[in-house]
């Protein structure tokens, strides 16, 4: 078996060069490993795991001769992209390769709205270069600085933007995914439009994604508000109906429960003690009628800062989504997470949470369109008014028995959990089409070698001890 291993390594070697495949030390340890330790529950499972070595092609043919070559030898491998998804998506559960893309980011084009991108192009890069040609991404996670589009594909949901564009999932946002197969002889597959939703959000299981063209939306100027006041209810009401104000041009509504703010070091400056708040990215010629609309309902504007083009920090950004549980654990490494979708009726179910759970959990809510929308082509025809309240609360950790019963009373009360305490798939979120993403890594990954262990309805896994129960 060793053998085997050290020929594969020096097979690889040949391919990218010695300065491109790791075999040892703190590089092995970060290429093996993301932000899983972010749960609890995966970090006791996941802290041994790791790759036996990592790759990182630099063309296109070199991936080629990556694929055939570890599908050759039948060994587990895990495509990577920055290594920023949470919950233990590119963590190998059984040795292996690792495939970084990292030397794979070109920007092949950016043009009639489309990013046309290899799947290692960093999505701060994009957005940057987009802007420069009158167009931004529709939506992108809140690591958006470091992450690739291939990982926001294959391990994201949105983010930033999801407020007018939904999910990364939402008709029109993909244009294609151009794939490679992993196969012996490795073939190029592209799916266009909503067939490429077979490959999407399947944690690098259904192939490796090569190419990616991704709608933009036309660039607009925001500010970055933080509004704040003593009562959250006050500040729920306000904030959530300017969510629904389809004519205020919004990239961001997020509203934290006192003290969450306390946890923002770097913001201590611009807030209140005891204060709840709500961060706006609002095109820049509504700022002053955003402002007004939010003093006339007792709320105060404390932070108008703009997002510079090309974007530099300070990013209202770095707070939000997960980066709020982030600024959480540095403050209290006790604290955990739950990420949540509220229905019509969320005021209610959060007083049932608070009720049943007093003192362990605190809000941070996300506003999000439903995907219910029309294109035309590049632009929204027809939006209904739906907007989606979701979160992700803080959870104050008293162990897996208690966080499961958490996890038991928001089914009960109609509460979605996208579970971040676990590595697989389907219990990880909504997966509807379940059925076409196993067909399609059928056809795309005949071995079964690609990130085995984590699409857990798959029947086949080569690497476990015993047979995956279906
Ligand atoms: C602080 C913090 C904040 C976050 N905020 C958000 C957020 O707002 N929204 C959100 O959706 N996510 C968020 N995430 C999760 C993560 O950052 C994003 O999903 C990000 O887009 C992942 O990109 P990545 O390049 O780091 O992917 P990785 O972590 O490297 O990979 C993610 C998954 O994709 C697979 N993969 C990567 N590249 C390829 C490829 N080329 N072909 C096939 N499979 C591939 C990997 O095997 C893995 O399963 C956050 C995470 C952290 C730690």
């Amino acid at each position: 078996m060793e053998s085997q291993t050290e020929a594969l390594k020096s097979q690889l070697r040949s391919i990218v060069g010695a300065a491109d495949l790791i075999d040892a030390g703190e590089s092995l340890e970060t290429l093996s490993k993301d932000y899983y330790w972010y749960s609890p529950v995966l970090k006791k499972q996941l802290e041994e795991k790791r790759a036996d070595m990592a790759v990182r092609p630099g063309t296109i043919d070199e991936l080629r001769k990556v694929v055939s070559a570890c599908c050759a030898a039948r060994v587990p491998i895990v495509p990577r992209g920055a290594g920023t998804g949470n919950y233990g998506q590119c963590v190998p559960l059984y040795g292996g390769v690792v495939v970084d893309f990292s030397r794979l980011d070109k920007i092949i084009s950016l043009e009639g709205g489309v990013a046309h991108v290899q799947a290692g192009a960093r999505l701060g890069t994009i957005e940057t270069e987009a802007r420069k040609v009158g167009w931004e991404l529709r939506c992108m996670p809140s690591t958006w600085m470091k992450s690739t589009m291939g990982g926001f594909f294959c391990g994201g949901s949105g983010g930033i933007g999801s407020i007018t564009w939904g999910g990364i999932n939402a008709p029109g946002n993909v244009k294609s995914v151009t794939m490679m197969t992993c196969e012996e002889s490795p073939r190029l597959v592209r799916l266009e439009e909503a067939e490429s939703l077979k490959a999407l959000h399947t944690y690098g299981t259904t192939g490796f994604m090569v190419e990616i063209e991704m709608r933009l939306a036309r660039k607009i100027d925001y500010d970055q508000l933080i509004l704040s006041a003593p009562d959250w209810d006050r500040l729920l009401d306000w904030t959530d109906e300017a969510s629904r104000r389809l004519e205020w041009r919004k990239r961001l509504v997020t509203q934290f429960e006192w003290p969450i703010p306390s946890y923002f070091k770097p913001l201590a400056k611009h807030l209140r003690d005891g204060d709840s708040i709500s961060f706006l990215l609002i095109d820049k010629a509504q700022t002053a009628e955003v402002i007004a609309h939010a003093k006339a309902a007792g709320i105060d504007c404390v932070f108008n800062k703009p997002l510079t083009d090309p974007p530099r920090p300070p990013f209202i950004t770095d707070y939000t989504w997960n980066h709020t549980t982030l600024w959480a654990i540095k403050a209290d490494p006790t604290i955990t997470y739950l990420q949540s979708g509220f229905g019509p009726n969320f005021r209610q179910q959060f007083a049932e949470l608070r009720r049943l759970f007093p003192g362990e959990i605190l809000f941070h809510l996300e506003w999000t369109a439903g995907n219910a929308k029309m294109m035309k082509g590049n632009e929204v025809i027809n939006r209904s008014n739906e907007v989606v309240v979701g979160g992700i609360p803080i959870v104050f950790y008293k162990g897996e028995e208690r966080l499961n019963e958490i996890l038991a009373a928001c089914e009960r009360i109609g509460v979605f959990i996208a579970n971040p305490h676990t590595v697989l798939l389907e219990d990880g979120g909504r997966h509807p089409n379940i059925a076409d993403k196993r067909a399609f890594k059928a056809e795309v990954d005949p071995f079964s070698l690609l990130n085995p262990g984590k699409m857990k309805t798959y029947p086949i896994n080569p690497f476990a001890p015993e047979p995956a129960v279906l």
